[in-house]
This record gives C-alpha cells, structure tokens and sequence, in this order.
C-alpha cells in the first residue's frame, strides 16, 4: 500500500519528531515513571495531541490512515507518550460524540489544546475484560448524580484534571465527566509497572462523589456499546500502529547493533543465525504494518469491517511487537537488558500492549465472533 505525498512528509515530520524529541528522552521517562510537561506541550503546540479532533477543538481533522502514521512514529519513540495521546483522543472524542453542548464546549477544545488532561476510566479493581459488569453506582440526588466505587489502572490518572467515568444507574451503563477536585475523589499514584511506566497510573476512589447533572454525557443500555466500545475500538487502532513503531525500533537498533558489533572476528550481522533473526523480525513488522495499512484505510473510508480490521491488526501487531522485542534483546546480549539501549524498555512495553484494551485472548475471541457473524 503505498502512500500519498501528504502522507509520506507527514511521516518525515512524526518521524524527526520521534527521533529529536522522544528517543533521546523515552528511558529517563521510564525510569522517573513520569513524562516531561514539555514534550506535552510540544505535541499541543503541533496540535497532535488529539489530531483526529476539529481545528476549532485543538485538531486538524487528521484522516484515520495519517493518525496511524502519528501512532507508529509516536510507538517507536516512546510508547507512553502513545498511550497519552491515544487517550486523550478516546476521552476527547467521547465527550465531543456524545456529551450536551456545555460538555462538548468546555472539555474537547481543553483536552485537544492540552490545558487539561483527560483519563478514560473504565476498569475497576475486580473488573478488568468484563468491563460491562462495573460495580462503580450512580444515583440520582437533588443537586446531580451521586458516584461511588473505584477505578483502577488508569493512564495518566495522577496528571488528569477531568475523568471520563463509567458506571452504572438504574441498572443501565452511564458515563458521567467528573473534574478532579471535587469533594470525594482521590488519586492514589500506581507506580513500579513492568512497562508503560511513564504513563502516570492511578486509582481513582470515587466516595459519594456528587456530580452536576449536566456532567452525565450518556446513559442507557447502549451507552458500553456506544460510549465505551468506540473508545477503545479508537484506543486499539493506536495501540496497534504503536506496536508496529515499537518492533522497527527494535529491527533498527537491531540492525545497528548487528553491523557494529563483532564477535568471533566479525559483525553479528554475518553469522547466519543472526540474518536468520533479522528477517523473522523484518518480516513481522512489514506484515504488522500491512494490517494496520488495511485498518487505517477502512477507518478511513468507514468500512463496515473495520472495526475487526482494527482488532486483528491490534492482535497481530501486539504479538508480533512482543516476540521482534524479545528477539532485539537476545540480539544485544547483556546490552539488551542494560540501561544504555532502548530494546528492554521495548520488551517491557510491548507486554502491555498485550494487556490494554482488550487482552490478547478477549480479541482471540472477538475476531472469531465477529468472523463467524459474517454473512
Ligand atoms: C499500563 C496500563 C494502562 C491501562 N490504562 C487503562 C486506562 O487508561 N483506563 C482503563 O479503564 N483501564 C486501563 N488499563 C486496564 C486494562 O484495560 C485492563 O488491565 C485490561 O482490560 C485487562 O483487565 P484485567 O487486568 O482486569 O485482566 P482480567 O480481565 O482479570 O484478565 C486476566 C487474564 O484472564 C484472561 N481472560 C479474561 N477473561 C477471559 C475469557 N473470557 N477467556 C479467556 N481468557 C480470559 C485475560 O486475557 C488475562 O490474560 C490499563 C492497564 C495497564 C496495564
């Protein structure tokens, strides 16, 4: 699949972005367990913060094929500076899609500027793949809604000023935005992750948490379709783009390391078994790549398929980014799990795209359902 002009200088612009202000930066991120306020800025500034929002929002209306393009580049430098615009879409656009004008007015442009960061919070402490079964409750009081249970494992919970929350009322799914600060939340920082660790996890712990009752932004039996699944259906496309960033940055440090490193008299790269692990990893990445190529496009075009599109380039891409990670460590030797390279950081990372939205194993089971419901 080959790309457009438009294209191909928009991928010079996120590639020299990655190179200049992410690689040089992404393990010290990893090791504070935090990320720098001003390479935030930085993506604000471009406006890639949430590209796929409306210029009046903060965007730049970015095509779904170009927004892969951020992703990949954004993944090969530092994959929590992914997760933090992928967020910051899937909260962004939520709120633009289904929240009341007051909602879309006051929270799109300020999540999409980057004035405020946004943390989608789904999961709870006992619920994690079964997400529709959330035991956080709503009810009606005089002056709102009234919020109480506990979300865990939520990306940059510890940096957000506004929570989209999902819980239930009245026996029905209903997402309500609640603005950190108000009486009855706290954040509790999650740190020591094995990967992702300058995504600024929390718990969140919601007592009683009133909410005005223009903050409810849906509510009804199709508000986890509708709400939730497209979140993470937008959420999974980054993740997989992602993933391919991270496996060609895993061949590229495997290359150079294989050129330059000697060993029994001559570069790495010319023991066999050495070029027959470049092309295994070179090849997983081509086909990742290619997957998320064809998600991008159907996205693009709002296909009627994409939405298993993206699940498969997600499962693919996720597993392949694993095993080219796992491989580029080996590749390095002690190099690889030292603190000079960015490959163990890779390897760390790529686990838990395996783990967020969606496991490997619920999309195992998705992509067959969805394969088998076909006509
Ligand atoms: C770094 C990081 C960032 C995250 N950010 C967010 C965020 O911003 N917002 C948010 O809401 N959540 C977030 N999460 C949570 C994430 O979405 C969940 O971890 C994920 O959905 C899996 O849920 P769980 O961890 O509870 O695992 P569980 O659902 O308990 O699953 C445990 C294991 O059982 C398997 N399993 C479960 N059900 C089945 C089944 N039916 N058949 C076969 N196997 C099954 C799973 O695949 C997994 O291997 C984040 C997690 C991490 C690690």
């Amino acid at each position: 699949m080959q790309l457009s002009t438009d294209q191909r200088d928009n991928q010079t612009a996120f590639a020299r972005f990655s190179d200049e202000r992410l690689l040089p930066h992404a393990n010290a991120w990893d090791r504070a367990e935090r990320l720098d306020d001003s390479v935030i800025a930085d993506l604000a500034a471009a406006r890639w913060l949430v590209p796929t929002l409306p210029a009046e929002a903060g965007g730049q209306a970015m095509a779904a094929e170009t927004y892969g393009l951020l992703s990949e580049e954004l993944g090969r430098g530092c994959g929590s500076v992914r997760n933090l615009v992928a967020v910051q879409g899937m909260v962004a656009h939520a709120i633009l899609k289904w929240g009341n004008a007051g909602l879309r007015d006051r929270w799109a442009p300020a999540i999409g500027t980057g004035e405020v960061i946004g943390s989608f919070a789904l999961t709870e402490p006992e619920v994690g793949s079964d997400a529709r079964n959330g035991t956080t409750t709503a009810r009606k009081v005089l002056d709102g809604y009234e919020i109480t249970g506990t979300k865990k494992w939520i990306s940059f919970a510890q940096r957000a000023g506004v929570f989209l929350v999902f819980a239930r009322l009245d026996d029905d799914p209903a997402a309500f935005v609640v603005e950190r600060g108000t009486p009855g939340l706290t954040v509790d920082p999650i740190t020591g992750l094995l990967g992702l660790r300058a995504s600024e996890l929390g718990e969140i712990r919601l007592d009683s948490v009133v909410v005005p009752e223009t903050n409810l932004v849906s509510h009804g039996r199709l508000t986890f379709d509708l709400v939730a699944t497209t979140s993470l259906d937008y959420g999974r496309y980054s993740t997989a783009y992602g993933a391919v960033g991270l496996a060609q940055g895993c061949l590229d440090a495997s290359l150079d390391y294989a050129r330059d490193r000697v060993q029994f008299s001559v570069p790495l790269a010319e023991h066999q078994l050495v070029r027959r692990t470049l092309t295994e990893m070179v090849t997983s990445v081509e086909a990742a790549r290619l997957l998320c190529r064809q998600a991008g496009s159907m996205r693009g075009s709002s296909h009627r398929d994409a939405v298993r599109q993206t699940l498969i380039a997600k499962y693919f891409a996720t597993r392949a980014a694993y095993q080219v990670a796992t491989e580029a460590v080996q590749l390095h030797g002690a190099n690889g799990v030292g603190p000079d390279y960015p490959v163990q950081r890779h390897l760390r990372d790529a686990k838990i795209q395996e783990i967020i939205e969606g496991t490997t194993q619920i999309q195992q089971i998705q992509i067959a359902d969805l394969t088998l419901a076909r006509s």
